[in-house]
């Protein structure tokens, strides 16, 4: 996706509401209809979706559509942090969309009670620009790699387990750039979850807000995208490293 002229016109109480985002070159007005114009779907509303959600709904990104089939549970609350008590076995879709709304209520919410597996129709979320995968398995995200190839949507992705993290965006929408395949040809038969594995919130905090960082770049074009590039995070160590990712050529899933 490139960035574009749009023909949103923001009005007095969003500007107001944007003023402090506006006043960046990067985004300036241009930037903002930018975001007020965007369809971003948000995939898994855990650890990661619930502050990449946050970040952009606040951004005032106009439509969101949340996919997740699980329901809100005690042992959620120390990391997904649009929950509250209150909201324990409510849907996550459900409970996450008042909660948006009452940071924003000028952005549009679709939600989707499912599980994004291979019977997925895809045909929801074809008219999307971004595509954020926030969920917690290797299975999954291949589905949705497949999916964002086939629909020719980015996708942004992350995963976060103890104290690390990854963030990296592929762009499905072009040719000649790797896809999640290309990082991952061979999958681990089960890769640890934060069920037997543990993770800390203020991770998938730090990892869901590079998430929707990253979207609100490529939203806007500009800054250093982690497109084809892999963003490593130990949060234990401190220690950050980008590996760029390369483009399998055997690959049969981008070919
Ligand atoms: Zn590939």
């Amino acid at each position: 996706m490139q960035a574009k002229k749009t023909k949103v016109d923001l009005t007095d109480n969003q500007l107001l509401r944007y003023n402090r985002q506006i006043v960046l070159p990067e985004i300036d007005i241009n930037g903002q209809n930018l975001l007020s114009d965007s369809k971003v779907v948000i995939i898994g509303l855990g650890g990661l979706g619930c502050p990449a959600a946050t970040y952009l709904a606040s951004s005032g990104i106009g439509k969101m559509m949340l996919l997740d089939n699980d329901v809100v549970s005690l042992s959620n609350l120390n990391r997904q942090t649009l929950f509250s008590e209150s909201d324990i076995s409510k849907r996550k879709v459900d409970a996450a969309k008042e909660k948006l709304l009452e940071f924003n209520s000028e952005i549009s919410i679709n939600t989707k009670y499912i599980k994004v597996d291979e019977a997925f129709n895809d045909e929801i979320i074809r008219t999307y620009d971004i595509i954020i995968d926030c969920t917690d398995n290797f299975e999954t995200r291949t589905i949705i790699n497949s999916i964002s190839l086939s629909n020719k949507i980015p996708l942004i992705t992350g995963a976060a387990l103890k104290f690390e993290g990854q963030v990296a965006v592929f762009r499905n929408d072009l040719d000649d750039t790797p896809c999640y395949r290309c990082l991952y040809p061979e999958l681990p038969k089960s890769s640890g979850s934060c069920v037997d594995t543990g993770i800390i919130g203020s991770v998938t905090g730090f990892v869901g807000t590079l998430l929707a960082n990253e979207c609100i770049k490529l939203i806007c074009n500009f800054g250093n995208i982690l497109d084809s590039k892999l963003f490593l995070i130990d949060l234990k160590n401190n220690d950050f490293k980008t590996i760029k990712i390369n483009k399998d050529k055997k690959c049969e899933y981008c070919e």
